[in-house]
C-alpha cells in the first residue's frame, strides 16, 4: 500500500488522528460538563451547573464556530503562512485550549479556551486536508490514488473519534473533568509533535501560493468579509427583534439569527470569487459553489446524530444493560444507573413530548427517572434498586466505529467497479451518498412507527441501522468532497476553497439544531425524518443533475 501513496500520508494520518482525538473527545462531555453541577467545596471535581438551555445553545454555536474559521485559515495558510506552519500553529492552540479548559469554573479562563480551540481548528482542519491532496498532485504516479489517500485519511480522523469517548469515559469518571480535558489536550501536542518530526516527508506539498496580479491582499479580503459579517451578526441578534418585535426571530433564536445573518458576506464572499473568476479558474469554482450547496443539507441531516438521535438513544431506546456486562461496564464507568424513586423530572406526554409553561420552559412534575416513561410498569426495577444502562454518550462512537469497519467496504466496492470501468465520478458519488442518506432517514421513520410513535422502547438496533446506512452515505461524501475540492479548486485557491467546504459544515451544524429542535414538533415523531429524507433526496437529485457538467469540468482541467 504504502508504495502507492506518498510517504507523507502517515504523518498526516496520525496527527489528525490524534487532533480528532481530542476535538470529539470535547464534542462528547461538552455538555455534560457545562450541565453538571458545580462543587462547591471541590471546583476542580465539578462541572459548571448550567441549565439544559444555556448549555445547548454555547454547544450548537461553538459547532457552528469551529467550522467558520477554517475560512480565515485557509486564506492564511494559502497566501501568508504556508501548510506546516498554520497546521502546527493551529496545533498549539488548540492543545493550549483543551488544557485551558482543565482550569474549573467558567470564568474567563473558559471562554479563552473555548476561542483557542475555535481559532486553532480554522489554522488546523482546512489545511491538513489541502496537505493531503497537495502531497497526490505532486507526483504523477500518486495522483490516481488521491481518492484512497482521502479515506484512509479520514479512518484516521474516526479512529480518533472512536477512542475519545471511552478515555474521557474514563478519565473524567476515575479522576476528574480535568483529567479529561488534559487527555484532549496531551493528544492534540502528541499530534502536533508527530507532525514536526515527520515534517520533511510533506514539505513538497507544503507551499505558499503567489497572488496573482489583481488578487487582492488578504487584509483587504478580511476587512472586507468580517467587518460585514459581524455587522450582520449584530443585526440578527439585535435588529431583528427591534425591527419584528421584542421575541421575534427568523430561525429560532437569537444566537441561530446571528450565526446565519453573519455567514451571508461570507457566502457572498464565495460567490463572488467566481464571479470576478475568469476562464478556467471560474469553471473550476463554479463547479464546487453547487456541491458546498448541497452538502449543507448534508450536515445539517447528518449532525442530527448530536441533538435529534441522542434523544432517541436517550429516552426512546431501550438502553437496558445486562448484569454480566454492567460488573465489567461498570469498572470503567461506562454505566448510567437510574431508578423510580420520584424526584422532579420533567412533564411529558404519553410520547415523550415535554410540557412547557406560558414562559417556554419545562414545567417539572415529581416521578421516577424520566427513563421509565415508556417502559412498562412491570419492568421497572424494584424501588431504590438501581437499573443500569448504557451510556447515551456510548451511542456517538456507533458512526466513527462504522466508518472505520466500512471504510474497506467501501473503497473495494469503488474497485469493483473500477475495474468493471463503470467507477461513478466523485460528483456522482456525492450524489450516491445523498441519496442513501436519505435512506437512513426511513430506517428512523420506522423505528418511530415500530415503537408507536414512542409510546414503547425501541431496539437499540434501529439507531445502530441507521448509524450504518448514514455512515456509508457519509463515506460516499465526506472523503470523496476533500478529494474534490483538492482536485477542482484553483491551485492557488485550494485551502480558501477547503474553509468553504467547512464553512458548508458550519451551516449545515446550525440547521441540524434547528431541524432537530422539531423532533417534538410534529404529533408524530416520523415528521422530522420525512423532512430529513425529502431535504437529503432533493440534494441528491440536484447534484444528479449536475454530474454532466462537472464531469467535463474535471476532463478539461484535472484529467487531463
Ligand atoms: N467527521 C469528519 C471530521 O471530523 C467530518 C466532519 C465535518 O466536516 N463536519 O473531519
Amino acid at each position: 500500500m504504502f508504495k502507492k501513496h506518498p510517504r507523507g500520508l502517515p504523518v498526516l494520518f496520525f496527527t489528525e488522528m490524534w487532533e480528532r482525538f481530542g476535538f470529539y473527545l470535547l464534542l462528547g462531555i461538552f455538555v455534560l460538563y457545562m450541565t453538571d453541577p458545580a462543587d462547591p467545596k471541590v471546583p476542580a471535581m465539578g462541572g459548571l451547573g448550567m441549565s439544559d438551555r444555556d448549555a445547548s445553545d454555547i454547544f450548537g454555536t461553538y459547532l457552528a464556530l469551529v467550522y467558520l474559521t477554517p475560512f480565515v485559515g485557509g486564506l492564511l495558510a494559502d497566501r501568508v503562512l504556508g501548510y506546516g506552519r498554520a497546521i502546527i500553529m493551529g496545533g498549539i492552540l488548540m492543545g493550549l485550549g483543551y488544557c485551558g479548559l482543565a482550569i474549573p469554573g467558567s470564568g474567563a479562563s473558559f471562554w479563552i479556551s473555548l476561542l483557542l480551540i475555535i481559532l486553532g481548528n480554522g489554522l488546523f482542519k482546512p489545511n491538513i486536508s489541502a496537505l493531503v491532496g497537495n502531497l497526490y498532485d505532486k507526483q504523477e504516479r500518486f495522483r490516481p490514488y488521491k481518492e484512497a489517500g482521502f479515506n484512509i485519511f479520514y479512518m484516521g480522523i474516526n479512529i480518533g473519534a472512536f477512542v475519545c469517548n471511552f478515555v474521557a469515559a474514563v478519565a473524567r469518571n476515575k479522576i476528574g473533568w480535568w483529567a479529561a480535558f488534559m487527555s484532549a489536550g496531551i493528544g492534540m501536542f502528541l499530534g502536533v509533535l508527530w507532525f514536526m518530526a515527520g515534517r520533511k516527508h510533506v514539505a513538497e506539498g507544503d507551499e505558499i501560493k503567489p497572488t496573482k496580479p489583481g488578487d487582492e491582499p488578504v487584509a483587504r479580503i478580511l476587512g472586507k468579509v468580517l467587518g460585514p459579517a459581524a455587522a450582520f451578526a449584530l443585526l440578527g441578534w439585535f435588529g431583528v427583534p427591534a425591527i419584528l418585535g421584542a421575541k421575534a426571530t427568523v430561525f429560532g433564536s437569537h444566537s441561530n439569527d446571528a450565526f446565519l445573518f453573519a455567514c451571508i458576506p461570507v457566502v457572498w464572499f464565495y460567490v463572488s470569487l467566481w464571479r470576478r473568476a475568469e476562464g478556467e479558474d471560474r469553471e473550476r469554482v463554479g463547479a464546487l459553489l453547487p456541491i458546498f450547496g448541497v452538502v449543507v443539507v448534508f450536515w445539517a441531516v447528518f449532525h442530527q446524530n448530536g441533538s435529534a438521535l441522542t434523544v432517541w438513544a436517550d429516552r426512546f431506546t431501550d438502553r437496558d444493560m445486562p448484569a454480566s456486562v454492567a460488573s465489567a461496564a461498570k469498572t470503567f464507568d461506562l454505566v448510567e444507573e437510574v431508578d423510580t424513586t420520584p424526584r422532579m423530572v420533567p412533564k411529558t406526554d404519553a410520547h415523550g413530548v415535554r410540557e412547557l409553561d406560558a414562559a417556554g420552559k419545562p414545567i417539572e412534575v415529581e416521578g421516577p427517572h424520566p427513563y421509565f416513561n415508556n417502559l412498562p410498569k412491570e419492568q421497572w426495577p424494584p424501588p431504590e434498586v438501581k437499573k443500569p444502562l448504557f451510556s447515551t454518550e456510548l451511542f456517538q462512537s456507533i458512526n466513527a466505529f462504522f466508518v472505520v469497519l466500512l471504510t474497506p467496504v467501501v473503497v473495494a466496492v469503488w474497485a469493483w467497479t473500477a475495474r468493471r470501468n463503470k467507477e461513478p465520478s466523485t460528483p456522482g458519488k456525492i450524489s450516491i451518498g445523498l441519496f442513501v442518506t436519505a435512506l437512513s432517514t426511513l430506517v428512523m421513520v420506522a423505528a418511530t412507527y415500530a415503537t408507536h410513535n414512542g409510546l414503547e422502547k425501541a431496539s437499540w438496533l434501529w439507531l445502530c441501522g441507521t448509524y450504518a446506512v448514514i455512515t456509508v452515505g457519509e463515506l460516499c461524501l465526506s472523503p470523496m468532497g476533500l478529494s474534490l475540492v483538492s482536485k477542482l479548486s484553483p491551485p492557488r485557491l485550494t485551502a480558501v476553497m477547503m474553509g468553504g467546504w467547512f464553512l458548508s459544515t458550519s451551516i449545515g451544524n446550525k440547521l441540524s439544531g434547528i431541524l432537530s429542535g422539531l423532533l417534538d414538533a410534529f404529533e408524530h415523531k416520523s415528521g422530522i425524518f420525512f423532512i430529513n429524507f425529502a431535504g437529503a433526496l432533493a440534494a441528491s437529485l440536484a447534484i444528479a443533475a449536475m454530474v454532466p457538467r462537472m464531469r467535463g469540468v474535471m476532463k478539461r482541467y484535472v484529467d487531463k
